[in-house]
């Protein structure tokens, strides 16, 4: 049992920039309007997200850290139309089964708190506290007995810079909610929670950068089925002299994605626009009716599948190409 979830857990904790992501997600699913997330050592010291979202039942708590246990879905009907950044209920038993992992949470419309400590999936505590309402998950000594996964675990500095990367996407794809991210006592990065995309995309970008992006506005009804496709954002202006790698960001449903035809749709709408060896900038976020996408492609989520792929690509160039003619004219 304790092997099988290791190797389960495998697949969704690859290294600490994945744990984080997976708490972060989960803070949001409860509705936080803050999170903070501070890390040490790149995650291999620890790594803890607070948040101020509904918080867990005191009686649901020992559940929540099993395998397979979501609060998420009730209906095999409901995989269908996923409206949550969590659904797969292998989170926390995941992290739980590789790590020393504590909790203090207290729901929102209850008294007191509970506070659970586990070791390699193995609940070594578990009481009452006195807790604000949210949640604080703390993460420690991650694959202390997985030693391969732990010797292959990349260097401090590029974990430090992919839970940057996770951190500052959450905070474009939810500009409502305040975030705050600390590595080893200092803090790197804040959004304002203005609920503006473009303050974020400020903060991630830099002001000189975001001075040089236009605003995408694009919707449409999708032909044929109904259900709109909405696709709003930044994207750079064509005529930049920068000749770095091509950034773009993209969001499904409050999802960062990778999406090489997406992505490839925002290069097209420059079309000869863009000077060659010239790149664009954007974030867009985008969203379609739940069931227009599929999210339960891969356990990590970061890849879906459109019901119709050629639709998400047309209603993404043709947004971004709007934008871009206009500047052009
Ligand atoms: P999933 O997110 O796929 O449901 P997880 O393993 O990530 O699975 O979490 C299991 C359950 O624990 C969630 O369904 C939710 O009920 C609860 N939970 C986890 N983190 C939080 C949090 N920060 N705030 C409130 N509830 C949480
Ligand atoms: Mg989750």
């Amino acid at each position: 049992e304790q092997v099988i979830s290791q190797i389960a857990a495998g697949e969704v904790v690859e290294r600490p920039a994945s744990v984080v992501k997976e708490l972060v997600e989960n803070a949001l699913d409860a509705g936080a309007t803050f999170v903070q997330i501070e890390v040490g050592a790149g995650g291999q010291r620890f790594i803890r997200v607070s948040d101020d979202g509904i918080g867990i039942p005191a009686d649901e708590v020992k559940i929540a850290v099993m395998r397979h246990a979501t609060s998420k879905l009730r209906t095999a009907d409901d995989l269908s139309r996923i409206e949550t950044l969590g659904f797969r209920g292998e989170a926390l038993s995941s992290i739980a089964a590789v790590s020393r992992l504590l909790i203090t949470t207290r729901h929102r419309d209850e008294t007191m708190g509970m506070r659970i400590r586990l070791e390699g999936g193995q609940v070594l505590e578990a009481s009452a506290v006195g807790a604000p309402a949210g949640t604080v998950v703390t993460v420690e000594n991650l694959f202390f007995n997985m030693p391969a996964r732990k010797k292959f675990l990349k260097s401090e500095n590029t974990e430090k810079r992919l839970i940057n990367q996770i951190v500052m996407n959450y905070a474009m794809a939810y500009p409502h909610v305040r975030f705050v991210l600390v590595h080893d006592g200092r803090e790197i990065f804040r959004s304002p929670g203005s609920g503006q995309l473009a303050d974020v995309v400020v903060k991630v970008f830099g002001l000189s950068q975001f001075k040089q992006m236009v605003e995408v506005d694009g919707e449409e009804i999708i032909r044929g089925r109904g259900g709109r496709i909405v696709v709003r954002g930044f994207v750079s202006e064509p005529d930049l002299n920068r000749k770095d790698r091509s950034r773009v960001i993209l969001f499904v449903n409050g999802r960062a994605v990778q999406d090489n035809s997406l992505a490839y749709a925002v290069t097209q709408a420059y079309h000869t626009l863009l000077p060659k060896g010239r790149y664009p900038h954007a974030v867009l976020v985008i969203s379609v009716p739940p069931d227009f996408v599929d999210v339960n492609v891969h356990p990590t989520k970061a890849e879906i599948r459109f019901e119709d792929a050629n639709i998400a690509f047309s209603a993404v160039q043709r947004a971004v190409r709007e934008v871009i003619l206009g500047y052009a004219r």
